[in-house]
């Protein structure tokens, strides 16, 4: 069977030319994308198109190819974690943050990871796949429409913090927040999305370079080259001068503070001297750093730091003049805490 083009691929020229060749004219653009991102997934619906033209879309295309299969709340019931099963039966994860200012989504970009991080789950298996841009939009669309029903407020807050790494798969995640942001689909700001990458730099330069002011976090993890080696290989790859070149080259362009995150390992990065170097590595650049004491995952050696160590490391380090967040920890007992997030498929537990 021929598998029908997902409309969530598109961008907005892209189905106005496809409405086009339709013969229809270019107000109905607005009238399409109005009923697929409020969430309908049948053009049955769409009762202001002309019939013949809704029975040709449905000719040529589906709405989503994305199907919620599990969705597993936390006890105190401020994350939700969902299961989705992917048209080719890769399963992906992505989970609801619930924060007094409105609701998080952190959703993943690829099936797996190819950067080997040694901390992260999603990585594990190395990558399966890039998402398409229409399985990223559906996973917004998804937590939309299952929060809808409970009368809650919608997805206005992105973080491309879940499995995969969102540089590698550039053009489209680039594709993917052009789409997201526009006015006719879900007008989401950019200041209100979040890239995470392990500090791909050419990736950084060229995002910097494009006009999107998003928000960027850097996995940094480690105030210098040897330390970080140690934790991720993708650090043999480009340095930390090099990471905070392309972070200030990012700011300059951007004007949008970057922030690093700084997952800390008992006895390996945690310590006053590592915070020392961090401060000197970032001092006079407008930043902050994001820490959050690791997550456990299975058969990795790590351990949190003591609740001590963390406040030391945190204080040395805002005595160097950076400013410092802690990280709220949520999601942990439904494995959807950060670097938890996994290829749920062959080997999944919950499933
Ligand atoms: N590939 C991107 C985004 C996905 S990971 C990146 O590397 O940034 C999102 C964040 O979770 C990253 O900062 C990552 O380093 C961190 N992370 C991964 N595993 C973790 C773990 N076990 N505990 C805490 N943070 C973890």
């Amino acid at each position: 069977m021929v598998m029908k083009d997902d409309i969530l691929d598109k961008s907005p020229t892209e189905i106005m030319d496809i409405l086009k060749q339709l013969g229809e004219p270019s107000f109905r653009v607005k009238q399409l994308l109005g009923w697929v991102y409020k969430g309908k997934r049948s053009f049955d619906e769409m009762t202001n198109l002309p019939k013949t033209t809704r029975i040709r879309l449905k000719e040529r295309y589906m709405i989503g190819n994305v199907k919620q299969i599990k969705k597993i709340t936390s006890d105190k019931g401020d994350t939700i974690k969902y299961l989705c099963l992917l048209h080719d039966g890769n399963i992906i994860e992505c989970v609801v943050m619930r924060y007094d200012y409105g609701n998080t989504l952190c959703l993943s970009t690829q099936v797996g990871c190819r950067m080997g991080c040694s901390f992260c789950e999603s990585t594990r298996q190395g990558l399966i796949r890039n998402l398409k841009v229409g399985e990223m939009v559906a996973q917004v669309l998804m937590v939309n429409a299952d929060l809808g029903e409970t009368g809650e407020r919608n997805i206005r807050n992105i973080v491309l913090m879940g499995s995969g790494e969102p540089l590698d798969n550039f053009d489209n995640v680039v594709k993917f927040l052009g789409l997201i942001h526009d006015p006719n689909t879900l007008n989401i700001s950019y200041r209100n999305i979040t890239l995470s990458t392990c500090g791909l730099v050419s990736k950084i330069r060229e995002l910097a370079n494009m006009d999107i002011p998003i928000t960027l976090a850097i996995s940094l993890h480690a105030p210098n080259d040897a330390l970080r080696r140690r934790i991720m290989p993708v650090a043999s790859a480009y340095s930390v001068r090099e990471i905070v070149e392309a972070a200030k080259y990012y700011f300059n362009r951007t004007g949008r503070r970057v922030s690093f995150e700084y997952s800390l390992i008992d006895g390996i990065n945690d310590g006053v001297e590592q915070a020392e170097e961090l401060g000197r590595l970032l001092a006079d650049f407008p930043c902050h750093v994001n820490i959050i004491p690791i997550n456990s995952i299975e058969g990795a050696p790590y351990r949190r730091s003591s609740a001590a160590r963390i406040q030391l490391f945190e204080k040395t380090l805002r005595s160097t003049g950076i400013q410092v967040t802690r990280r709220r920890e949520l999601g942990h007992d439904i494995g959807g805490a950060c670097g938890q997030l996994k290829r749920g498929y062959l080997n999944n537990s919950e499933g």
